[in-house]
């Protein structure tokens, strides 16, 4: 390449990384995925190295983040707060070694972390008090988010000493919040987030810190801005030093005295990242003696003496073939991108839902497209966006249908939902998903019979409603496909032994309309007896703390039907149970504790119980613990850094106990 190509695309690739840069950094919206914005970075990194007159001061490859917001306050770092270089394979890893052995000699080892996906924070102490917390923004400036941070309650309010001092660290959402947080946006109809990464970065942006603390965040420490007189000499003390102030850091950090080690450590994240319960996109590793990072110094945009290890990319490209519908449980119509088959993260997929038609929209997806696919979570694959640029003209736009492909009832949009439904109850599609679920795992549990078997005797006309499962005969079984005399066998089995399961379970299995599994064995606990429940009015059942007025109204509609009554006796006569048969939580008559019928919330870091050691022992004395305070709370206890519960209390006039006086009465 010659200069005027070289500069002709240095110009592009800058522009571009620019644009990118400003999606993510400052709109919270990326367009492309990281592995793509790394790549094109990577090319633009070496066109400079090889083009040294080409570089410029203002280039995306030395410049820190994005831009920072004026809504914000401003705030200057103490000390920088700066980027990493990245490593993407062994010999990026083996370089790095080689420099830092350049500069320092042979004696020094490194302190390896996990590279948590979020935004980084840094948070100032005055005299032991959190003071101010500030985005990392350009490195230089940040944004004062003080207030959305105070609703992290990992973030301590006041430390276990009299310190003062600038800590640094990653906010992030851990995956169910994300999850969790994304389906309550798919169903209001609003946008997505992109990955958790973007989810924490917007909530921090908000204004208003209550959208902040419904999100569910939470912090990872790894830096101390300056040790000053802690006597800290190494990364790794200072670690230890701030779980020692009362942060939280990451416990999975590891010493290593060789780059081998490094790697090794690297190599055993990329199988067990997909089971931790938030997001990491590599490994950070750091040299360990301060003294030698001060010796190894740092570069505009990052530090000489860390590398930030990035895992390969998990998204890979291919082509859209089809867009197929389904019709769920409760009769939901979701399309389905057919993909052509290719390997994510160690599976093959070829199907990934696209949930619905907002969505296809908002991507703009058409059959025909070259997609980029991801798994969520490492699990669920999701098509992540489209590769427009390579368009041929023979893509085809996609368009949902009026009336259902099974039944051709009429789709309507329910108010307030984005998802498109079929409301006949008699839809042959709904009621074949029903059975599905009611023999899944959480529910009647019947091994063998998945969702092939199920929708083959459901063709069939073997199995119409639930209780027929109960009728099957092994001749009927013998003549469905690849079905021999052992599964046949074992299925009965399974079938029979399902008739003894405990209430719960059958509950959950109807498919009440908002009854989870969690509601089901709550209800299970409370009533015994399926008839129990099926009499009960909305106000005994919103009397119990879980059910809420839309799973009540719920209820009883269901049982108020004809055929659910009919249901019920089909089911008992055929020996299926209809009892709880699970322990009972001591209800508050038969308990004569102090906490017997009260409701309790507990708020703050509690020192010698878990909150689930605590929940658990006020729940076998008759108490009820409940997650948030309310005028039908009676006691709140508070343990260390209670937050708003505890000012909600105290507004409320509620009696308050701290951990002492909790321990003091559960030890009566
Ligand atoms: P970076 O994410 O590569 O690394 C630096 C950051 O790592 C720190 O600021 C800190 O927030 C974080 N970190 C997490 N755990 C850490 C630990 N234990 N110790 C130290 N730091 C830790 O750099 P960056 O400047 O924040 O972001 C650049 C990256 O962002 C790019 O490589 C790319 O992947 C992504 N990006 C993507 C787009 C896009 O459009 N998709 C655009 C811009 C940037």
């Amino acid at each position: 390449m010659d200069l005027l190509m070289a500069e002709q695309k240095i110009t592009e690739l800058r522009s571009q990384l620019n644009q990118y840069g400003y999606e993510y950094y400052v709109l919270d919206q990326p367009s492309v995925s990281d592995a793509e914005y790394d790549r094109l970075m990577q090319e633009l990194l070496e066109l400079e190295e090889k083009f040294p007159e080409l570089k410029t001061p203002d280039s995306p490859s030395v410049r820190v983040g994005g831009a920072v917001l004026d809504v914000f306050e401003k705030v200057e770092h103490r000390t920088p707060m700066l980027s990493l270089g990245n490593a993407f394979n062994e010999q990026d890893l083996k370089d790095f070694d080689r420099r830092i052995r350049q500069a320092v000699g042979e004696d020094f080892s490194y302190v390896c972390e996990l590279k948590i996906d979020g935004l980084a924070v840094s948070l100032r102490y005055e005299d032991g008090l959190f003071i101010q917390g500030a985005t990392r923004g350009d490195g230089t400036i940040g944004e004062d988010i003080t207030a959305n941070l105070k609703t992290i309650q990992s973030i301590p309010l006041r430390l276990r000493e009299n310190v003062s001092l600038e800590v640094r660290g990653e906010a992030y959402m851990p995956k169910r919040s994300f999850e969790a947080l994304n389906e309550k946006r798919a169903e209001r109809g609003e946008e997505l987030f992109a990955n958790p990464r973007n989810a924490a970065a917007g909530s921090l942006r908000q204004l208003d810190p209550k959208i902040a603390a419904s999100r569910k965040l939470d912090v990872f420490l790894y830096g101390i801005g300056n040790v000053g007189e802690s006597g800290v000499v190494s990364h790794s003390e200072g670690l230890d030093y701030l779980d020692q102030l009362g942060f939280k850091t990451n416990k999975e950090r590891r010493k290593c005295a060789t780059i081998d080690e490094v790697i090794e450590y690297v190599n055993s994240w990329v199988e067990k990242r997909p089971h931790l319960p938030y997001e990491i996109d590599g490994i950070v590793i750091k040299v360990n003696s301060l003294e030698q990072q001060a010796e190894l110094g740092t570069t505009a945009k990052s530090p000489r003496w860390a590398i930030a290890y990035k895992f390969p990319a998990e998204e890979v490209v291919t082509t859209l073939l089809d867009i197929e519908l389904s019709i769920g449980r409760t009769g939901v119509v979701t399309p389905t991108a057919i993909l052509a088959p290719v390997k994510v993260a160690g599976t093959t997929v070829q199907r990934a839902s696209l949930h619905n038609e907002d969505l296809i929209r908002e991507k703009d997806i058409k059959i025909g497209d070259q997609v980029v696919v991801k798994k969520a979570g490492d699990i669920i694959p999701e098509v992540v966006n489209v590769l427009a640029d390579q368009r041929t003209g023979n893509e085809v736009d996609f368009h949902m249908p009026t009336h259902c492909p099974e039944c051709e009832s009429d789709l309507v949009r329910l108010e307030g939902e984005v998802a498109l439904r079929c409301i006949n109850p008699k839809c042959p599609a709904q009621i074949r998903e029903g059975l599905i679920h009611f023999v899944s795992r959480n529910a009647m549990n019947i091994d063998g019979l998945g969702e092939k078997v199920i929708s083959q005797l459901f063709a069939e006309k073997l199995i119409s409603d639930v209780a027929d499962i109960y009728k099957l005969t092994q001749e009927q079984l013998l003549a469905l496909e690849r079905m021999g005399e052992k599964s046949v066998s074992n299925l009965l089995k399974a079938i029979e032994t399902s008739k003894g399961n405990s209430l719960e379970k059958l509950l959950f299995g109807l498919g009440i309309r908002h009854v989870g599994a969690k509601a089901a064995k709550t209800l299970a606990q409370v009533f015994g007896l399926m008839n129990k429940l099926a009499d009960a009015s909305k106000e005994e059942l919103i009397a119990i703390n879980e059910i809420g007025d839309k799973m009540a109204d719920s209820i009883v509609a269901y049982f108020d039907q004809e055929e659910a009554k009919e249901l019920l006796e089909e089911l008992a006569a055929v020996g299926v149970n209809l009892e709880y048969k699970g322990t009972k939580p001591v209800s508050a008559e038969e308990s004569d504790s102090i906490f017997a019928g009260k409701t309790v919330v507990l708020t703050g870091k509690l020192e010698q119980l878990s909150r689930n050691e605590a929940k658990e022992k006020i729940e076998a004395l008759g108490g009820n613990v409940a997650g948030s305070v309310s005028k039908k709370t009676h006691l709140v206890i508070a343990g260390e850094d209670a937050g708003s519960k505890l000012t909600k209390a105290q507004e409320l006039g509620i009696e308050v106990w701290d951990e002492e006086k909790l321990l003091e009465e559960l030890n009566k």
